[in-house]
């Protein structure tokens, strides 16, 4: 349920509501918009709705019960996007974020040139697996903590923040040490235990949309994190099993600007695993930043026929770089920038 303040509600009249949400064994989310205060209450709505007396306490306008079954990620609980600041660079807003880097981090030599090499081309966040959710457990798991370490040197010598997967909650401690976004992959998604850790911690979240997962498990699952009181949440379209088998997966478009209308939080679109070939990434990167993607999650790798992992959706450095210039005009058009 959200309880809306009139606009000229005075603290002590927002404190007294607080205190009798908590006083009923609520959780509270604020909201301090720039007209008004919006009051989240966090817990059953049934009870709330039919019981509550808040319509008569001062400085309450209105009482609201919030219809989708995600609450904290719904626009109803914040009309404003969320922008999610990570070491100076802003998640959500104006300008499109552009996280790129190998699928797989496989050596010190090739996260450094890498990283060099997309920071010089314009993205501003390095992505690299460490840990790697395979479908085969014969092929390549990643680095582990040794490559969170180059990844973390790469951060040094680039100025870039890291993105980097985390696959278990007793892993989160580990990886929470290198990087500065936590990235859940489409294969935990659903992954409850994972996901609550992570509303405890005090670092991003990038979460994947899941392999078969509709846009509304991708936003429960972003209330699993929310809930647990870390509010820095993105949601990523990263393609979904169809029939269609042209492809990888099929990338959806539609959640974009479904994903924009009914949550706050920043969205990014990942066309690499959304197509599956490095050929059709460029296209699908430009249709996501016409559809209002906040964001980019793009394999780059020094020599993608020798990638350890993904190496058939993945950018040269010299694909990339053109890319990048092409995305600069569609931002542009759309009335952002890279
Ligand atoms: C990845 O980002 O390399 C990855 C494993 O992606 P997904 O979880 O979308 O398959
Ligand atoms: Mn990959």
């Amino acid at each position: 349920m959200i309880i809306v303040m009139k606009s000229h509600a005075e603290p002590k009249d927002i404190e007294a509501v607080v205190q009798r949400v908590e006083e009923l064994g609520y959780k509270v989310h604020l909201s301090r918009g720039e007209a008004r205060t919006i009051i989240g209450v966090i817990g059953a709505d049934e009870y709330l709705i039919q019981n509550s007396t808040f319509e008569v306490m001062d400085g309450v306008e209105r009482t609201m019960r919030v219809m989708q079954p995600y609450k904290l990620a719904s626009r109803d609980f914040s009309a404003t996007d969320t922008v999610i600041n990570v070491n100076g660079v802003q998640i959500g807003g104006r300008k499109i974020v552009v996280m790129a880097g190998p699928c797989s981090v496989e050596s010190r030599e090739m996260i450094l040139e890498t990283a060099h090499a997309v920071k010089a081309a314009g993205a501003t966040v390095l992505r690299g697996g460490a840990f790697k959710p395979r479908s085969s457990p014969y092929s390549f798991q990643g680095l582990g903590e040794e490559g969170l370490k180059f990844l973390a040197e790469a951060r040094e010598q680039t100025g870039l923040p890291i993105i980097t997967e985390v696959m278990s909650p007793e892993d989160i401690a580990l990886v929470g040490d290198y990087t500065d976004i936590f990235q859940v992959g489409a294969r935990n998604t659903q992954n409850y235990s994972l996901l609550k850790a992570l509303g405890k911690q005090n670092k991003p979240v990038f979460l994947k949309r899941g392999i078969s997962g509709t846009i509304q498990e991708l936003l429960m699952s972003a209330e699993y994190i929310l809930s647990g009181g870390n509010m820095q949440v993105m949601v990523c379209e990263r393609g979904i099993r169809t029939y269609e088998t042209a492809t990888r997966n099929t990338f959806d478009i539609n959640a974009i600007p479904v994903l924009k209308e009914t949550c706050h939080l920043p969205v990014i679109a990942d066309p690499a695993h959304g197509t599956g070939m490095w050929q059709y990434v460029g296209a699908v990167s430009k249709a996501a930043v016409a559809a209002g993607a906040d964001g980019l999650m793009l394999e780059v790798h020094p020599d993608p026929a020798r990638a350890w992992s993904d190496g058939a959706q993945s950018l040269t450095f010299d694909r990339f770089g053109k890319l990048m210039q092409e995305l600069r005009l569609v931002a542009q058009a759309v009335g952002r920038e890279i």
